[in-house]
């Protein structure tokens, strides 16, 4: 029998290369669900090639080009944020890729926790914002969570099951990102195309410039403490420019595990699709003999203020990732925008955060109340 998948985002990077990852796993996996925001004519390509049950584009106006591009097929075409919500709860999937780029990946997601589907997450917004909701509804429906982040899937295969309290760190690395080596006193006249420019990983846009400020690392840290249930001391950033090392964990008996591999999203896909069972693929494997020599070093927190930033709203916890995790995608817009620097991106979190005042709690309506009042004021910010 095969294992049906829907992809929330499938027009995205890491969409992409899951639907890569299903056609050489075929027929083991079947796609039976596909989203995108606006780009119909990727998707109606995915649709044509892969004959999912469903699939569904988030704006309205493009449903038409959508719908006759796919003429002649069977799916059925939806369209607007019902129809992402049936694609990932009414596709018949076992499990549920969710790699929509931010906050608009929680509804979804939730929806398909809720419906006790399995979730292969890379869309790391959505436990940010709402990690205790999201833990909690996974654990009602028996839905299991299952990291994408490269990062992630390296601790769970480091843990392999073993408990929080066996764990004395969990290290996430960092590549460091583009200026790394740059004098802080340049930051300010960073251009988008610089910031575009990772060193070792293609990936979406908006994840690319996390990765330039280090909010990426910030986001990961609260991912971390939601996926593997460690509270925030625990988990270290260490920056490992050759992002072999993807991370590590260092146990309470001073051994530390760590796995490594190549800088391609597939291996860590396959693995969450695939989880408990490997299967052989053909990636570019890793040659430690041509690679030399791995370095590691502390972030520098003066030139990237996001990761304090990222910790401080994790410990408060409740609503308060929801804001910087808004905060931040508003910022992250208007720099790619062109219309702020790349210094106004933590200057425009941090003050979001510290006009912030939680009067609301962390259940879901309190998270999507927070994350409107955020996006407004960063956004008059
Ligand atoms: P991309 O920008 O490449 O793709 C985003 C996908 O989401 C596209 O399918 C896009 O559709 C869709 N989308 C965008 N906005 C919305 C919206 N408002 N509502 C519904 N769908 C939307 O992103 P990535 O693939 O790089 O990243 C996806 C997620 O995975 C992010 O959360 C990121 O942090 C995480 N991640 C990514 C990694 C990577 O290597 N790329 C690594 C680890 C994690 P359309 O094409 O129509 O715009």
């Amino acid at each position: 029998m095969s294992k049906k998948i829907a992809i929330l985002g499938s027009t995205g990077s890491i969409g992409i290369s899951a639907l890569k990852v299903v056609k050489k796993l075929s027929p083991s996996f079947q796609v039976v669900g596909l989203t995108a925001y606006r780009n119909a004519k990727e998707l109606a390509q995915q649709v044509r090639a892969f004959r999912p049950k469903m699939a569904a584009i988030l704006d309205w106006k493009f449903f038409p080009e959508l719908k006759a591009l796919t003429q002649g097929t069977s799916t059925q075409i939806l369209a607007g944020a019902e129809g992402l919500v049936a694609v990932a709860g009414e596709s018949g999937a076992d499990m549920v890729l969710s790699a929509i780029v931010g906050a608009a990946g929680l509804k979804p997601t939730l929806t398909a926790i809720e419906k006790g589907k399995d979730i292969a997450l890379a869309n790391k917004e959505t436990l940010v914002m709402a990690g205790d909701v999201v833990v909690k509804a996974a654990k009602r429906s028996g839905s299991r969570i299952l990291p994408v982040d490269s990062e992630h899937c390296a601790v769970f295969q480091c843990l392999n099951g073993s408990s929080p309290q066996d764990v004395h760190k969990i290290l996430l690395t960092a590549s460091g990102g583009p200026f790394r080596n740059l004098d802080r006193r340049r930051f300010s006249g960073i251009t988008r195309a610089q910031a575009l420019k990772h060193p070792t990983w293609r990936m979406g846009p908006k994840i690319t410039i996390d990765s330039a400020t280090l909010m990426n690392k910030g986001l990961e840290v609260i991912e971390a403490h939601y996926l593997f249930k460690v509270p925030y001391p625990k988990i270290d950033i260490v920056i490992h420019p050759e992002s072999i090392v993807h991370s590590m964990v260092e146990f309470v008996d001073g051994s530390v595990l760590a796995q490594l591999g190549t800088t391609d999203m597939q291996i860590p896909i396959q693995y969450a699709l695939t989880y408990p069972k490997r299967a052989a693929s053909p990636v570019k494997r890793l040659d430690m003999a041509r690679v030399g020599s791995l370095r590691f070093e502390e972030p520098d927190h003066r030139k990237f203020p996001c990761v304090r930033l990222a910790y401080e709203a994790g410990r408060k916890g409740g609503t308060y990732p929801a804001v910087l995790n808004a905060a931040n995608e508003v910022a992250v817009r208007r720099f790619l925008e062109g219309r702020i620097k790349f210094t106004q991106i933590p200057a425009i979190i941090e003050k979001t955060l510290s006009r912030y005042r939680a009067l609301t709690n962390g259940n879901l309506d309190g998270i999507l109340w927070a994350d409107r009042w955020a996006r407004a004021h960063a956004s008059n910010l």
